[in-house]
């Protein structure tokens, strides 16, 4: 049986017979595995505290042939947000985010290949959390790069309905998942994104994710981004992530 050891992130895991855990974690060179540590709901299991989502760790692994399920050797936590921040400290807002982080990462990673940017990104949104980053801005600049990286991002120069430049702000009509400009839409009709909003997607995009510190979001764009992007995240996924309900209800 070939051992493989990678770099990963944790990004869920549930429970598995009387004391094991299945680990969803999404490798930097090999793609998305599922595994079984064993023991791992053991009071003195050598993986507690180690399996919390969007915990960078060293994985190593067995793959079996014929199987899905890889067997976990050891689970060795390098960087954990929650460990970073204090438990004390972390709000429920950051720890909501926390699993709505992993649960768009594992929505979207590839099972079978790598997928290096994904990895990337999300390595990269562990260590802003950890740098203490405004929660809000991280959201919003991780769900446009997830959204780009899945190519279904939508332009944002150009008015798809009359060629014209969006740099005044722009609307996404009902129903549909493209910007227009303020003569093609009409501002009530669909969800207004003013210009700084569209201001902030274009430095993301230029924006390497250690360097996402540099950009600015105000209250109000951050909350028009919000609705777009769950807008579109709906759209792609077809469906309502959990944890996006589980925010929805503390924002109340
Ligand atoms: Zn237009």
């Amino acid at each position: 049986m070939p051992v493989y050891t990678s770099e990963a992130l944790i990004l869920r895991t549930y429970k598995l017979g009387e004391v094991d855990r299945i680990v969803v974690f999404l490798t930097r060179d090999r793609g998305k595995k599922r595994g079984v540590a064993k023991g791992a709901r053991r009071a003195k299991s050598r993986y507690v505290g180690a399996l919390e989502p969007m915990t960078r760790a060293g994985v190593a692994y067995y793959e079996r042939e014929q199987r899905d399920l890889v067997r976990i050797n050891y689970v060795e936590p390098t960087r954990s947000p929650l460990s970073a921040i204090g438990m004390a400290a972390a709000d429920a807002s950051v720890l909501g985010h926390v699993g709505y982080f992993a649960e768009l990462i594992d929505e979207w990673a590839p099972e079978a290949h790598a997928d290096e940017r994904l990895y990337r990104l999300g390595s990269a949104v562990v260590d802003a959390l950890a740098a203490g980053a405004p929660i809000e801005r991280l959201a919003r600049y991780f769900e446009y790069w997830i959204l780009r990286l899945q190519g279904v991002y939508p332009a944002l120069t150009v008015c798809p309905g009359c060629g014209g430049p969006l740099a005044a702000g722009a609307i996404m009509p009902p129903r549909e998942h493209m910007f227009v400009c303020r003569r093609c839409g009409s501002s009530g009709h669909g969800t207004d994104v003013g210009p700084d909003a569209l201001r902030f997607l274009r430095a993301a995009g230029r924006t390497a994710p250690e360097r996402m510190d540099s950009l600015e979001l105000d209250a109000r764009a951050s909350r028009e981004l919000e609705t777009a992007h769950r807008r579109l995240l709906n759209t792609h996924l077809e469906k309502e992530l959990k944890s996006v309900r589980v925010l929805r209800e503390m924002g109340r």
